[in-house]
């Protein structure tokens, strides 16, 4: 990374202030739609190259699908939770320069209930795991048997692979989970939205999963700390010419600029709440069209005690009910408090929103109350998310289903007359669906715009 831009990721304004600015620059206005990862990201680099930045944002918070909640007492991530891959991932240093502390998530590290407290043992859990190492490895094998094209779901290929396994019982749901959690959990959709061509073509950082102890929202609220955000600010319409860009908001103000950074989730791109004059490039409503946003839904549940093994970094229940399937993962090992949070994804999280938080709860505690096999404790507090019905989200993160393809997103960058440029987590195809994906987007496009003012 350029030492400049280094220096501004680290935050340290002063150092990077005392580099030199280009002559110019200073009279071009910039407005950021989004105070997401991308947005904040985008507009670090904007003001400190020099431009006069202003971030629209429609909540009423920093963060966007970054959301820190301390409703339960301590700080518990409902967006993004991990810094995916510590290795050269630009967060970790990040996390270390605002003094987060983090804890690496031990995915080996969990238990596969099978009702009344038993669990599988870990002869059967290593079998387990092999025969979904094998049976992804020949997922990863199909796609370059000419058999498959861009239609082709993962689920599809699955429906080939599985009977030739012979599997039965609870042999059968573990492997299942396993391959659930690898493939449905990571992506936040079911096996037949994602399409087995683009699966795993994305690129990872190396390096242990990171929670972080004080929040993904104090590392958001460090990068915005001295730039303009408005809060409660919700943009319906952008217009914009060869001169410049127009924007409105739901409440009937404008604001204008020379450029405009959008940083909106394709999910709301694709409602339509916010109106593009004149619309946007065929090619890129094409791209938009095809492309999905994913669900992952979090039930936070906090008790006096825990009843399960502390060890332990997450657990399931084999149930025979798909929609049983959560995932659970113990926060006592990042918070030091009895705290569970459990994971759904996909239709299983859109049949969780169309319930109220209280019974979204109850059907955790079903699940946890059939694993455990004995009464269970109620939790003294929760928290629920519900990423489908958040008119600023519409879902959790972008993938690419049947039908659609990598390429897409880039479609989705690029930018429009000079005046629009297009940031966040679904407009890149190496590291999407991350927040690493999102702030990379966001360096990228102010890069670009740094480079058309030269
Ligand atoms: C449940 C969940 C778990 C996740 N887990 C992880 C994880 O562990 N690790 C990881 O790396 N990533 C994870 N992600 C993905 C990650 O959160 C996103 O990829 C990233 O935060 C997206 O950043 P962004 O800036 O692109 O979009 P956003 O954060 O969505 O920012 C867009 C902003 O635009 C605002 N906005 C929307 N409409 C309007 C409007 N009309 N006017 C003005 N403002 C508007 C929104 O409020 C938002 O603040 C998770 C996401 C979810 C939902």
């Amino acid at each position: 990374m350029h030492r400049r831009h280094f220096l501004q990721f680290l935050g340290l304004n002063a150092l990077a202030a005392s580099l030199p600015r280009r002559a110019g620059r200073a009279a071009e206005s910039m407005l950021v739609i989004g105070a997401g990862m991308a947005g904040i990201s985008a507009a670090r680099t904007l003001q400190a190259a020099g431009f006069r930045v202003t971030v629209l944002e429609g909540r009423d918070r920093l963060g966007g699908r970054i959301w820190t909640d301390d409703s339960l007492g301590v700080p518990l991530d409902m967006g993004a939770a991990w810094i995916h891959g510590s290795r050269r991932n630009p967060l970790t240093a990040l996390a270390r320069t605002v003094g987060i502390r983090s804890v690496a998530s031990d995915f080996e590290a969990f238990a596969l209930y099978t009702g009344n407290g038993r669990q599988l043992s870990a002869d059967q859990v290593s079998v387990v795991m092999e025969t979904a190492a094998d049976i992804l490895q020949e997922l990863e094998a199909a796609k370059t048997h000419g058999l498959v094209d861009e239609s082709t779901s993962i689920a599809d290929v699955l429906a080939v692979l599985l009977p030739e396994y012979a599997l039965v019982g609870a042999e059968k749901r573990a492997i299942l989970w396993a391959l659930a959690s690898e493939i449905e959990l990571e992506w936040g959709a079911d096996a037949s939205d994602l399409s087995l061509l683009a699966w795993n073509e994305d690129r990872a950082f190396g390096g242990d999963h990171l929670l972080l102890r004080e929040g993904y929202g104090k590392l958001i609220a460090f990068l915005a700390r001295d730039l303009n955000v408005q809060l409660n600010t919700v943009v319906s319409e952008v217009a914009y010419d060869r001169s410049g860009v127009r924007l409105k908001t739901a409440d009937g103000r404008i604001f204008e600029a020379d450029r405009a950074v959008v940083t909106l989730p394709i999910g709301v791109l694709q409602s339509g709440a916010v109106v593009f004059k004149p619309a946007l490039p065929e090619s890129k409503r094409a791209a938009l069209s095809r492309l999905q946003m994913g669900l992952l839904n979090k039930i936070a549940m906090r008790f006096t005690h825990p009843f399960w093994n502390e060890e332990l970094h997450r657990f399931a229940y084999l149930g025979e009910a798909t929609d049983e399937a959560l995932e659970f993962f113990n926060l006592q090992v990042l918070h030091e408090q009895p705290i569970l949070v459990a994971l759904a994804r996909g239709a299983q999280a859109r049949s969780l929103e169309r319930l109220s938080p209280q019974q979204a709860v109850w059907r955790a505690l079903e699940t946890l109350q059939r694993a455990f096999g004995r009464a269970i404790p109620q939790p003294e507090s929760f928290a629920v998310t519900a990423w489908q019905s958040d008119s600023f989200a519409r879902g959790a993160y972008s993938h690419v289903p049947p039908g659609a393809r990598r390429s897409d997103y880039n479609t989705l960058a690029r930018p429009v007359q000079n005046r629009l440029f297009f940031a966040g987590e679904g407009t890149l195809s190496t590291y999407p669906a991350t927040v690493h994906g999102a702030m990379m987007s966001g360096e990228r496009e102010a890069q670009r715009i740094v480079r058309l003012a030269e």
